[in-house]
């Protein structure tokens, strides 16, 4: 028997939650009650809780093997973690969609659930009924998006040529590469820039591809001297010095194996009277194999090879003959990320259906150059001017594979919020501001309506402060005092006649510990982040919400 699980409220008040139908009822033997396991979801947040914010700290985890990763992105941590509890798992794909979705924003969506959940309860609790909680919650979301759209937005090109920077600088400013924060900025913004490509079907529209950004991680040297490339750069060199430097345009054969001599089958049986003889039959049938292929690709006017698998140093006289560069050990991954941006085909092994060794020259990527040349005292290979799609690469180092990881993980973050950015031209301030204005906006849309989501929607209100709250107490600031002076700036921001509209950009100094514009201070975030996070974030607690009990099926005793 399976194993088959409903998610409980705890509050079983009727039909709410989902039923299982008789039909569907295992023998009572099977069922196991579970206990409504409230805090499952709400330990899920605590876990990420400390590390949200800039100055959020990194979560070590070790998995079964012993290997170790350091993050600090919430959907990393998550998806390293054993949760078992149903409802937390729900939690957990949550984080991952956003992170699919958005790229960022995989702590607060799981923390604004949690905190969803959490005053939930407390309504189910005190005898409301779960579906007018859903009803509301769900009233106050649509409410929150329109008030986000309609008031806390901006275009970028209002805002100057720093706010993509401050974008990048806000995300980045709770990961490893903070202590050089303008650096690495700078490098996202410049890296999305160079990917840039106008739209097919949209005239006068572009589009950021960011998987044209192809990220390299090299051991050894510091992190402030990665670097930004243009093309595709590879941190490997030619097979052999005597294969030339450049070539110039460049036809480019991607091959998923080696080219390697091939060895006899065993079993077979030759006989000779002759060393040499032995030597010769060899060369025909172990070296000659090789060669002809070499020289068939070389026929179709293809001058870079790059394989997966080792090539031979007999192999490697056909190369410098044909003038053609060869670069073995290149990674699966990135073999395919290279065809996808040269128009070629990656090919398994030569042979066609019925067996024979061929090679079609549409196989071929092109590009205008490939060529090796030394980045910080390393050799590269580097492909530029790649036919279907403009790339370029990002050469990170530092000192260990945990912080290159990590690395890795920060820049994708980056590179997606600045892509969110240039596609949908809107961003909104952070730092709690939006949340702080939220907060107020629905506390007053909530004594308009005289229907029972009333007390939902306020428990929405509530549960968005949450994000301001963390990110002072992480600050190890006074989070009580500081959210009050929050929603005071906010409420007076709000007021009909109000003197002071600027203050609605209230946000959390977290340095200073202060209340203080954070349009000014350039802690902007792309609108999508925080529209998705509340969109699944209400979703996920509204599913939860919709269960009333939880079962677990032990298997049958064999
Ligand atoms: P997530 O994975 O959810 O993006 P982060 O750890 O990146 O979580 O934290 C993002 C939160 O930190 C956002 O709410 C953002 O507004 C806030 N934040 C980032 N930089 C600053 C800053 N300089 N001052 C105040 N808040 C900031």
């Amino acid at each position: 028997a399976g194993m088959q699980i409903t998610m409980g409220t705890g509050a079983s008040q009727g039909p709410s939650g989902v039923m299982m139908t008789p039909a569907a009822m295992p023998p009572p033997s099977q069922i196991q009650k579970a206990k409504a396991e409230w805090l499952c979801p709400t330990a899920v947040a605590n876990i990420l809780k400390s590390s949200l914010g800039p100055s959020g700290l990194d979560k070590m985890i070790v998995d079964n093997v012993g290997d170790v990763t350091i993050s600090n992105d919430g959907a990393t941590i998550l998806r390293q973690l054993d949760v078992q509890h149903p409802a937390a798992k729900v939690l957990c794909e949550l984080s991952e969609l956003q992170d699919k979705e958005v790229g960022d924003g995989t702590t607060s969506v799981v923390i604004y659930t949690a905190e969803l959940l959490k005053n939930a309860l407390e309504l189910v609790q005190a005898h409301i009924h779960p579906n007018s909680v859903i009803l509301g919650y769900k009233k106050a979301l649509r409410w929150a998006q329109r008030y986000i759209t309609e008031h806390l937005t901006f275009p970028v090109a209002q805002l100057g040529p720093d706010t993509l920077l401050n974008i990048a600088r806000t995300t980045l400013s709770s990961k490893t590469v903070s202590a050089d924060i303008n650096y690495f900025s700078n490098l996202c913004v410049e890296a999305v820039r160079s990917v840039q490509t106008a739209k097919a079907d949209a005239p006068g529209q572009f589009e950021y591809p960011i998987k044209a950004i192809n990220i390299l991680k090299a051991h050894g040297r510091s992190m402030n001297e990665s670097v930004l490339v243009p093309g595709i750069c590879l941190p490997m060199a030619r097979a052999a010095q005597g294969m030339p430097r450049v070539v110039r345009p460049a036809k480019i054969a991607l091959l998923d194996f080696g080219l390697q001599r091939m060895r006899m089958r065993m079993g077979i049986q030759v006989e000779v009277t002759d060393p040499m003889q032995l030597e010769a039959v060899r060369e025909q049938s172990e070296v000659a194999v090789v060669r002809k292929r070499l020289e068939m690709i070389f026929q179709t006017g293809c001058n870079v090879i790059l394989c997966t698998g080792g090539i031979d140093d007999l192999c490697l006289k056909p190369f410098v003959e044909a003038n053609a560069i060869g670069v073995r050990r290149v990674n699966k991954d990135t073999l395919r990320h290279i065809a996808k941006a040269t128009g070629g085909q990656v090919l398994l092994n030569l042979s066609n259906l019925e067996g024979e060794e061929t090679f079609d020259a549409a196989c071929l990527g092109e590009a205008e150059e490939v060529s090796e040349e030394r980045v910080a005292d390393d050799d590269c290979i580097f492909i530029k001017g790649c036919k279907t799609t403009r790339a370029c690469s990002l050469l990170l180092r530092g000192p260990n594979d945990y912080m290159l990881d990590e690395m890795e993980r920060s820049l994708h973050d980056a590179l997606c919020a600045l892509k969110r950015t240039l596609e949908s031209d809107e961003v909104v301030v952070g730092g709690g501001a939006v949340d702080g204005a939220l907060n107020i906006a629905l506390e007053k849309y909530a004594t308009t309506l005289s229907s029972r989501e009333q007390l939902a929607i306020s428990a929405f209100a509530r549960s968005l402060l949450v994000i301001p709250k963390t990110l002072a107490v992480n600050a190890a600031l006074d989070a009580t005092e500081l959210v009050a002076r929050l929603r005071a700036a906010h409420a007076l921001s709000q007021q009909p006649d109000t003197k002071t509209p600027e203050l609605k950009w209230s946000g959390l100094n977290l340095v200073t510990g202060d209340v203080i514009n954070n349009l000014a201070a350039g802690v902007l975030e792309p609108a999508m982040t925080k529209q998705k996070a509340l969109q699944f974030a209400t979703d996920a607690a509204v599913a939860i919400l919709r269960v009333d009990d939880h079962f677990k099926l032990e298997p049958e005793p064999q």
